[in-house]
């Protein structure tokens, strides 16, 4: 094995694969946050539609969740979702779900691994601890007005807490 000419340190055969590696085109595929972020208003409402229609009311997103509490701070799921009952429309049962463990989700991931729909559950507990929820209701649109001012109250008396919360933007 003959040593490199233009690099002292390296054979031919570790030189070849370095520039194979270099000239490698990596192909990153987004994140869907990052494809969610990229679309337009039309495209994350279809997006939205699509992954939440396909929700088979199983509750194992809540059952697996480490953080979950049935009632949190006034953002009771009951007053607006029964188990056993079809919850309403797109997106109230994920986005209240998500601001029910705000701030103490861990982001462990384990709501969107035991999805059977593989919604993309995660990506809204992102969306929730680090945009502000006005933001929230941009990149997951489909929210009524009463559930928006339940989740803004919700959230501004989470503020008061002395443990805060910081967003990203
Ligand atoms: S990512 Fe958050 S909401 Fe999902 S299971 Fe983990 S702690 Fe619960
Ligand atoms: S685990 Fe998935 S399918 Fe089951 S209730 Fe949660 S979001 Fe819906």
């Amino acid at each position: 094995m003959d040593e490199n000419p233009e690099n002292h340190a390296l054979t031919n055969i570790v030189q070849k694969r370095f520039q194979a590696i270099r000239s490698e085109k990596v192909i990153k595929q987004p994140t869907p946050l990052q494809e969610i972020l990229g679309m337009t208003q039309q495209e994350r409402e279809g997006f939205w539609q699509d992954q939440f229609k396909k929700c088979i009311k199983c509750y194992g997103c809540i059952d697996i969740c480490p953080v979950y509490v049935e009632e949190s701070d006034g953002l009771d799921l009951s007053k607006w979702v029964e188990r056993g009952q079809v919850p309403p429309p797109f997106p109230l049962f994920h986005l209240l779900r998500a601001y029910q463990v705000w701030d103490t989700c861990v982001l462990c991931g384990e709501c969107e691994n035991t999805c059977p729909a593989q919604i993309p559950l995660k990506t809204i507990q992102d969306f929730v601890r680090y945009l502000p929820p006005e933001k929230v209701f941009e990149v997951i649109p489909g929210l009524e007005n009463e559930a928006r001012d339940e989740i803004l109250n919700f959230v501004e008396r989470r503020k008061k807490l002395p443990r805060g919360i910081s967003y990203a933007v």
